[in-house]
Formats: structure tokens, C-alpha cells, sequence
């Protein structure tokens, strides 16, 4: 079983500190994407926008649940489970 979803808006305002730019961290490899001060405020919903066009989901296998997941980290659940099919 492989489960994709979009990223919940509230996991990305768990990870955010109120008053930065808010950030994605992979719950499998832990790696951060944060949302880069360019003079703009970027809210939680630009960043979800930002992150699902980057590959970015929540994901459940079989062996563990990520509330976020990295392209990277989507690619090798994908392949995992496509070798066990
Ligand atoms: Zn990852």
C-alpha cells in the first residue's frame, strides 16, 4: 500500500515559526525546504503551492506514515513499493 496526499496546510503551520517564512521538513530524510525572504511574505498557502509542484506529499506505506515527504524521499517509497508488487 502506497498513499499519496497533498500536504495539510496546518502540518506546514506546525513546522513554521509565526513571523518567518514558512518551511516543509521531510519526516523521513528530516531535510528542511524553507521559503527564501526575497522582501515578500510568503504564506503557508503559497509555500503548500510551492512544495506540491516540487514534489513534496504526505504519504502512508506500509511500514510508516509522513505527515511530509520530499520528492526525493516520494521517488524511493515509489520504487519500494513498486518492487514489491
Ligand atoms: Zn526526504
Amino acid at each position: 500500500m502506497l498513499e499519496l496526499n497533498e500536504i495539510d496546510i496546518s502540518d506546514i503551520q506546525a513546522v513554521s515559526n509565526s513571523g518567518e517564512n514558512p518551511q516543509v521538513i521531510c519526516s523521513r530524510c528530516k531535510c528542511i525546504e524553507k521559503a527564501k525572504d526575497k522582501g515578500v511574505r510568503i504564506t503557508e498557502q503559497m509555500w503548500l503551492s510551492a512544495a506540491t509542484s516540487g514534489g513534496w506529499r504526505s504519504a502512508s506505506a506500509d511500514t510508516a506514515t509522513y505527515k511530509m515527504a520530499c520528492s526525493t524521499c516520494i521517488v524511493e517509497l515509489y520504487e519500494a513499493h513498486i518492487k514489491k508488487l
